[in-house]
């Protein structure tokens, strides 16, 4: 067991006397709802089986001891809960400080420290959401240990709140969101507005969903991601000059979109008709899964591919040709996964198809760009937990 491994390790550092306890929170992957979480939209994220374990003691003073086993190099990092603020120095230990300072805005301070030790079994820089895993863990222990009455739903939001806050990362709610309320076998379709959920399950007996990691961040990612935002916005002010009802795109369908196409610039309402195609493609997908159709899944992730390559413009070469290399393989379905520039494709494969497209996709990508993709196997998961 891994965590047994976690325990053992933090008992050598920091001692076994007092009470510890053990925590786990998973990382997500997104099936489908892709830039739709900054127009009000929908998003289908599911936990997963790998994330990060936390092995947590509460203080008596105000110590705070952190170590992660992924980042042995820096060693115990010590500092305290009196004054916390974002320190370049602090390097990942601004993760969980920030929800201990986020704690403290919401009314409910932090007065002891702690002794925390980090292990996170979630291949790095893959988009999988570990700094998200990191928030919750540490929401979650901040709840158990110290007896702060919070819900399940402001674990999430105080996450958010401290990566946007704290760590100055523009994130949407979604990744805490799935850490936390993630459930094995099902995915959750996610009302990014109201915040309602409400789980789908998941059983493609026949598919298996895999990741491939392109092993690229294209520089672009952060300014475009940006101007994606701005375009959107545009697009859903001009809306809301001629149909009052609407706050963001997510209220706006094709006709509206014709409608004021000549106050917009040709390049966002561009942008604006992939984020109607995808909030429709959401819903296509919950209808097919309650029909347990796999294929129009497929049908529905391909379609996203197109709409983030050729109307979003997210996309880039690498991601451009695993997709390809998908298609050719006959795969189900396959798309970008994430902001896009970079990061992994997630792709619904049949179980007979499997070997031959990781196979073939390695090869190919190696011959072209010179590296190897990495490939992850999508095990749905349990969102947060004590384990111990
Ligand atoms: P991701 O897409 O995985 O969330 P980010 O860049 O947002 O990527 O977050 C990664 C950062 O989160 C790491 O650089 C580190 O600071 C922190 N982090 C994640 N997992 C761990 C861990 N197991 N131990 C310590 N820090 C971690
Ligand atoms: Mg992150």
């Amino acid at each position: 067991m891994v965590w047994e491994n976690v325990l053992a390790k933090f008992k050598e550092l920091f001692g076994d006397e007092g009470e510890i306890g053990v925590y786990f929170a998973p990382g997500r992957v997104n099936m489908i709802g892709e830039h739709t979480d900054y127009n009000g939209g929908h998003v289908f994220p599911c936990a997963l089986t790998i994330g990060t374990y936390g092995v947590a003691r509460r203080r008596e003073d105000k110590k705070l001891r952190f170590y992660s086993m992924n980042f042995e190099q820096l060693g115990v990092i010590e500092s305290s809960v009196v004054g916390l603020k974002p320190e370049k120095e602090a390097d990942w230990t601004n993760y969980p400080k920030g929800v201990m300072w986020a704690f403290g805005e919401k009314g409910m301070e932090v007065t002891n420290g702690m002794d925390l030790l980090l292990f996170g079994n979630i291949p790095n820089g893959s988009g999988l959401s570990s700094s998200a895993s990191v928030e919750v863990l540490t929401g979650y222990i901040l709840r158990d240990q110290y007896g702060f009455e919070v819900s399940n739903q402001e674990l999430a939001l105080i996450g958010q709140f401290s990566e946007n806050k704290f760590n100055g990362v523009n994130c949407g709610i979604m990744d805490q969101f799935a850490s936390v309320f993630g459930k094995a076998e099902n995915l959750m379709r996610l009302d990014c507005r109201s915040l309602q959920y409400k789980y789908f399950p998941w059983h493609p007996k026949d598919y298996r969903l895999v990741l491939l990691n392109s092993q690229v961040k294209h520089e672009l990612a952060n300014s475009a991601y940006n101007q994606r935002r701005k375009s959107c916005e545009n697009v859903a002010e001009a809306l809301k000059r001629r149909f009052p009802g609407v706050k963001s795109l997510r209220d706006a369908n094709y006709d509206m979109l014709d409608d004021v196409k000549n106050e917009v610039s040709e390049e966002d309402a561009l942008r604006a008709k992939y984020v109607i195609g995808e909030k429709y493609r959401v819903m296509e997908v919950c209808v097919a899964l309650e029909e347990d159709d796999y294929e129009e899944v497929g049908r529905k992730m391909f379609e996203t591919h197109h709409g983030l390559s050729k109307e979003y413009e997210v996309s880039c070469p690498e991601l451009d040709f695993l997709n390809d290399v998908a298609k050719s393989c006959g795969v189900t379905g396959s798309r970008i996964m994430g902001g896009g520039f970079g990061g992994c494709t997630i792709n619904l494969v049949s179980n007979e198809l499997y070997d031959n497209f990781v196979g073939t996709a390695k090869q190919a990508y190696k011959e072209k760009f010179g590296i190897e993709p990495i490939c992850i196997d999508v095990v749905i998961g349990d969102g947060s937990r004590r384990l111990c």
